[in-house]
């Protein structure tokens, strides 16, 4: 099994945080985009050695802006050249001002089955400095109608670590969430990344960062409330109930092959990666004239056992030790770093697997870094 993730380069306006690839003057090529994205379909079709999917993805950028002839012109394209069953997760990415019973209707018509939507936060004033582009009464109202509107699986992000957002106020956006009843909550710690807006408001002291003890403290706060109500803690910034973890995204955790559509894609095969180039009309103009429209890199086994690290440190799968040795034979070093970071509680171990305590996920890129081979 295998997935697709379809890169929607458009949005309504620039949000001060995002440093993902995306336009918002888009109006005049995106007919030409979503054709040029249906040629990458058929040239790549056999990316992929398994046809039949168990996820496809529309993330970005925004796919929620998509019309329906636009979804069909996509879907197409993937049903000509994959398999699709009843059971294949299909998520699309949903900005909260988005979501109207006209749009869920498509939605639906057009097979997804599964919602990710970016509510990010509760709070009037953050949702205005991030630039997002709904409101918190927007934020409040969408779940409910998706889910009137037959939604059963539904995803919302949420930021915490934003600077003046007190503990208080964070446990009332998890409650918020919480009585949402939804399948799924993603929660990222605001990280300021170059040339993003943000970056320039902190460098210009508009903006004051949250020191990391904060940071910590909404972590272990929403990782203990969302687990004391039945949600499992399955990957650092991802809680699933039981049977609704993301199939997409546990693709990319398990080292399973994918094939990613549009600018800025990122694929991979097992042996190698690729990605398209994070430009929209670079992508549109070079495609099917050259190659340069995309680069790939061979895995080499130092960075296959680094990603297995990196990866299985971050979810509840672990780190399967077996799976290194078969890289590289694991070294007495690399035993004595194990064993110093059980000693302090970071790292536990069951059945020759590594997995990261609570505690330990607040250092997960140190303790990989450390376990990586240089
Ligand atoms: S809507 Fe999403 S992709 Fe678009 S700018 Fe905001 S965070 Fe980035």
């Amino acid at each position: 099994m295998s997935g697709i993730y379809l890169h929607i380069p458009f949005c309504k306006q620039k949000c001060t945080y995002c440093d993902f690839h995306f336009s918002t003057s888009f109006h005049g090529y995106r007919e030409k985009m979503i054709e040029t994205m249906q040629d990458e379909l058929l040239l790549r079709k056999d990316y992929l050695t398994d046809k039949q999917l168990n996820s496809v993805y529309f993330g970005g950028g925004t796919p929620s802006l998509l019309k329906e002839e636009e979804f069909e012109l996509l879907f197409d394209s993937i049903k000509t050249h994959f398999t699709l069953s009843v059971d294949t997760e299909i998520t699309i990415e949903a900005n909260p001002d988005d979501i109207t019973i006209e749009n869920l209707a498509i939605w639906k018509k057009m097979g997804f089955n599964r919602l990710s939507i970016g509510l990010q936060s509760f709070k009037e004033e953050d949702l205005k400095w991030m630039n997002r582009a709904h409101t918190v009464s927007e934020a409040q109202n969408c779940v409910e109608l998706a889910q009137k509107n037959g939604f059963t699986n539904i995803s919302v992000d949420l930021i915490y670590g934003l600077p003046d957002l007190t503990q208080e106020e964070w446990e009332n956006h998890i409650e918020r969430v919480l009585n949402m009843k939804v399948q799924h909550v993603s929660a990222y710690c605001l990280t300021v990344e170059e040339k993003t807006v943000l970056h320039h408001l902190v460098e210009t002291k508009k903006i004051n960062p949250v020191g990391e003890d904060a940071q910590s403290e909404h972590f272990l706060y929403l990782s203990k409330r969302l687990k004391d109500v039945g949600f499992l803690h399955y990957e650092i910034s991802n809680f699933g109930l039981s049977g609704f973890e993301a199939l997409h995204n546990s693709n990319y955790w398990r080292g399973k092959a994918y094939l990613g559509i549009g600018p800025s894609a990122h694929s991979f095969n097992g042996i190698s990666r690729q990605w398209s180039v994070a430009n929209n009309s670079a992508y549109i103009k070079r495609f099917g004239i050259n190659d340069e429209w995309f680069e790939m890199e061979i895995l080499t086994p130092k960075e296959r056992w680094n990603e297995l690290v990196m990866t299985g440190l971050r979810t509840s799968f672990g780190v399967d030790l077996e799976q290194l040795a078969v890289i590289s034979p694991i070294t007495k070093s690399f035993n004595e770093k194990v064993n110093l970071f059980t000693a302090n509680g970071w790292v536990l171990t069951d059945s020759n697997k590594l997995f990261l305590s609570d505690e330990g996920r607040l250092k997960a890129d140190h303790i990989a870094s450390e376990l990586f081979i240089d």
